[in-house]
């Protein structure tokens, strides 16, 4: 497949609000600034947006009516730090970096997550917006089922009910950092974690290599280590289309999709060269450099038909 290959710097984001994030990262970039601070500023800014209903402030919540935050922030193997299952502190993507930076663990989960960024200082605050609680009650509404008033956790949302922000970047000095955020599946099961904050999962990045960032459901992505594929599948020669193309299939054959689930990925080679793809059409890629400023659509759909 074709290769796009872009001259460092440059950042790529998952979706249409990439290009929220891809502003916020790029002021870091074209400043000179490090691909790690440019992935950070990226996640923040769609955390904070309030009109985005997948991520952050604003986010929909669990079937109980909490905003829960998944967010991975990496650099390398041995530079990355997680949250998950966070609720009432933001940015999620700045407490994962706190993670990464000041304690020797790689990912804090649920209370501890919350307690540990009371403690670096982030001030507590409610997640759930207006909007978001009338979307859950809507939703509470028609889930009751005929026979009381138990929830029907069929967790089969709508496309703009979830998706993620990923941002990978790399910076003039060629570093390569990644990050990602979201408030996962809306009116999810409490407890539920998807594949954003775990390493190799929902993000994956090697300097020696490049990195990948996965959205769409987690549950298909986790089950076959989607970004840890696609980076290694980089290593061997793989160009960021065919990798992104094998963990599609490898999702396809192995986790039995339905049809109204996707899986989407975005990839970064060191070198810029970059490719987006996913399960069926809907997703989009936004790319930032000095040349580029565009919103395009991925090279690879693997279900063209759907
Ligand atoms: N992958 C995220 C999750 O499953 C959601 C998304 O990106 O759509 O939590």
């Amino acid at each position: 497949m074709e290769t796009s290959v872009l001259q460092p710097p440059l950042i790529l984001s998952t979706w249409h609000f990439g290009r929220i994030a891809n502003r916020s990262g790029w002021a870091v970039l074209s400043q000179g600034g490090n691909a790690l601070d440019a992935a950070e500023a990226g996640c923040r800014a769609v955390e904070e947006d309030p009109s985005v209903t997948s991520v952050g402030l604003g986010g929909y919540p669990d079937a109980a009516g909490e905003v829960t935050l998944d967010a991975l922030i990496m650099a390398a193997p041995h530079r990355c730090g997680a949250v998950a299952c966070l609720r009432d502190y933001l940015p999620a993507i700045s407490i994962a970096r706190r993670v990464m930076e000041k304690t020797p663990h790689v990912l804090l989960a649920g209370p501890g997550a919350e307690a540990f960024a009371a403690a670096e200082g982030f001030p507590r605050r409610s997640l759930l917006t207006r909007e978001a609680r009338e979307a859950w009650e809507r939703w509470k509404r028609e889930h009751k089922s005929g026979s009381g008033d138990k929830l029907a956790h069929d967790n089969s949302p709508g496309q703009e009910a979830h998706d993620t922000i990923g941002v990978l970047a790399i910076d003039g000095a060629g570093r390569i950092a990644g990050g990602c955020s979201t408030s996962g599946l809306a009116f999810k099961l409490p407890g539920r974690v998807g594949d954003s904050p775990l390493v190799g999962h929902g993000l994956y990045v090697d300097p020696d290599v490049g990195g990948a960032v996965g959205t769409g459901h987690g549950e298909l992505i986790m089950r076959v280590c989607g970004t840890f594929l696609i980076v290694e599948e980089m290593r061997r020669g793989a160009s960021p289309a065919d990798a992104i193309k094998v963990a599609l299939e490898r999702l396809n054959c192995q986790c039995r999709p339905d049809p109204r689930q996707q899986a989407a990925f975005i990839a970064l080679r060191c070198d810029g060269a970059w490719s987006a793809g996913c399960l069926r059409k809907g997703f989009q890629v936004a790319v930032r450099s000095a040349t580029v400023d565009i919103l395009t659509e991925p090279d690879v759909v693997l279900m063209e038909g759907d």
